[in-house]
């Protein structure tokens, strides 16, 4: 038989890891639902009734366990497609039509569905785009219940497997990850879609929006799914074969090295400490970040937060997470970043308009300062909790003097307004911002005198200062960390806050590849921040390196001018000076290029 020639597919990285298996096919053919006529339509309505009972039943204890595990803000995904299915106006115009057409139930159900979902699915907005996925699988569940299928389960699953689907709904991926080995791939969703975050969150590697790769692929199908790159390989050859093979040991070697350094501090050579924290996304991360190592949270992005509701969480909500975050860190510093609203983060709730360039629009603090209703909450919520452990606030997207001087303002009015409510709160709070847009980067001196520290948001900052949307991967090879302009803008940060006596951290992507660890601990960075899964291995980069070498390199790669120049000369130098550090740059440097 003609072996079937490889297919390489790229997609968007949405969870890291690699598997090598084979295809458990989850689509649901929704077109296979033909328009049946029937007879007894009083028959057809109690089945009905009773599939969606069925439906509603099973999302509520969905829901009930999600609680359990991952907290309320993934509870809710579930909460609302229990009232999607329990929704009676819609019901009883199913109910309605049955009666009228004499049509199978299944049919009429998806025929309404279809007409919500086609105004929904053209949407810019991202919150309606989800309610669009919310309501499709609703509508699978329910056709699955009414044509008496089980649903494609995950039982009796064995050995390394990719799940496919259109679309794979965030339970499943609750449900896979009680399993091990296994990864998703599906045909949409994107990088900030409630799959990818838990996805991420549960450690299942994901590789999301292939477009139309599922139609291609059927049960017992052999691929290799690379979360680390996107790539879905179909039909893969045996190099491609032998290629990740070799990649799987190096991770699984790797992970069992950087998890002996769990304990470990992270210091350089020559004893100069450099703080490993951690960014967080969901309150549930925080046992990974402490069985991590990381010294602390150096990044929660509280915007997630709305990502899951059509509403702003309220000042209670808000209260009880970070008061249970600050708890469950103790002692360890928590910085929390105000909401970083707007780009291509938005809930329906919040938007204003449709803004042609979002990411240079209505994002961050500009929204909270135009909002100060839901910023005040955001920040008594804050200072309210900050009795329970080691809080800092930080402020994002900071672009000017008057933007901080403004929200100091409102700060001290919350402050103000809690104590006259007499609610205790710590009074020395450090606050923060992050340094993302040049221009604050050009008047980091006169900023310095204002706040206890600065983070450096590399992602949006190499965005800023290279005008290339950090989302877009048509321009991804402009998209440089290691231009010199980023060195450049990274070195002045540094210098106007040790000016000022405070620290400075990085908590962009950059940080968490080995040889950018290398730079930025060379330009004089006190703390970097990344993923928990990335804490072992910043660890292990610092551990191996001395601080003087590190600046002696950065000072040389400062008079460079291109970024291949300063990458092609970063390497070979710190593969020279820190051998330690080989194996680790030949895998970290396959996953970001080629
Ligand atoms: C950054 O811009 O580098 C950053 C950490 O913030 P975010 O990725 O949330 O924009
Ligand atoms: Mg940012």
């Amino acid at each position: 038989m003609a072996s079937k020639s490889e297919e390489i597919h790229y997609g968007i990285p949405a969870s890291p890891g690699v598997i090598i298996g084979v295809v458990k096919s989850l689509s649901f053919e929704t077109k296979t639902v033909s328009r049946e006529i029937i007879a007894d339509t009083d028959e057809e309505i109690r089945t009905f009734r009773a599939a969606i009972d069925n439906v509603k039943r099973t999302l509520e204890k969905t829901a009930d366990k999600i609680f359990q595990r991952l907290g309320p803000e993934f509870a809710r995904i579930f909460e609302a497609q229990a009232m999607i299915a329990d929704d009676q106006v819609w019901n009883s115009n199913v109910e309605k039509r049955i009666k009228e057409e004499k049509v199978c139930a299944e049919y009429i159900y998806l025929d309404e569905a279809g007409k919500v979902t086609k105004q929904l699915r053209n949407s810019n907005d991202s919150y309606l785009r989800e309610r669009m996925l919310d309501i499709e699988s609703v509508t699978s569940k329910l056709i699955s219940r009414m044509k008496g299928e089980k649903r494609a389960t995950f039982k009796g699953l064995k050995g390394a497997t990719v799940v496919t689907a259109h679309y794979i709904h965030p339970g499943d991926i609750l449900a896979l990850s009680i399993k091990r080995n296994l990864g998703v791939a599906t045909d949409i969703g994107g990088a900030t879609s409630h799959v990818a975050l838990m996805a991420k969150s549960l450690s299942v590697p994901a590789v999301l929006g292939l477009g139309d790769v599922t139609e291609k692929l059927s049960t017992g199908a052999r691929v290799i799914l690379d979360g680390y790159k996107g790539i879905l390989i179909i039909n893969p050859s045996p190099a491609s074969r032998r290629r990740y093979r070799e990649i799987k040991q190096w991770e699984s070697q790797l992970k069992r090295q950087l998890g002996q350094l769990r304990l470990k501090p992270a210091v350089t050579k020559d004893k100069i400490n450099i703080g490993i924290l951690a960014n967080i996304e969901l309150p549930s991360e925080v046992p990974k970040v402490i069985a991590s190592g990381a010294s602390g949270i150096g990044l929660y992005r509280t915007e997630y937060l709305f990502l899951t509701g059509p509403e702003f969480p309220s000042f209670e909500e808000q209260y009880r997470i970070y008061s249970s975050i600050l708890r469950k860190m103790g002692d360890r510093p928590v910085v929390i970043r105000t909401f970083d609203l707007g780009g291509d983060k938005f809930p329906g709730v919040a938007r204003r308009k449709f803004e042609l360039n979002p990411f240079l629009g209505w994002r961050a603090i500009r929204v909270c300062l135009d909002r100060p209703d839901i910023f005040k909450i955001q920040l008594k919520a804050l200072l309210k909790a900050s009795k329970y452990g080691n809080l800092s606030i930080m402020i994002p997207m900071i672009s000017n003097y008057e933007e901080l001087a403004q929200t100091q303002r409102i700060l001290e009015e919350c402050k103000a307004e809690l104590r006259r409510e007499k609610v205790r709160f710590k009074e020395n709070i450090p606050l923060g911002i992050m340094l993302e847009v040049p221009s604050a980067v050009l008047i980091a001196e006169f900023l310095a005198s204002r706040v206890e520290f600065f983070s450096i948001g590399t992602n949006d900052l190499i965005q800023y200062t290279m005008a290339v949307d950090r989302g877009n991967e048509l321009l991804s090879n402009l998209y440089q960390s290691f231009h010199p302009s980023i060195l450049n803008l990274i070195k002045m940060s540094v210098q106007a806050a040790h000016a000022r006596d405070i620290k400075v951290s990085v908590c962009g992507e950059m940080a968490a590849d080995p040889l950018g660890a290398v730079l930025l601990a060379g330009l004089g960075v006190d703390e970097l921040s990344v993923s928990f899964q990335y804490v072992g291995l910043l660890k292990k980069v610092i551990r191996s390196i001395d601080f003087d070498t590190a600046r002696n390199i950065v000072r040389k790669a400062l008079r460079m001018k291109s970024e291949q120049e300063i990458i092609t000369y970063v390497e070979k130098e710190t593969k020279k000076r820190f051998p330690d550090l080989e194996n680790i740059i030949a895998f970290m440097k396959r996953n970001s290029n080629g």
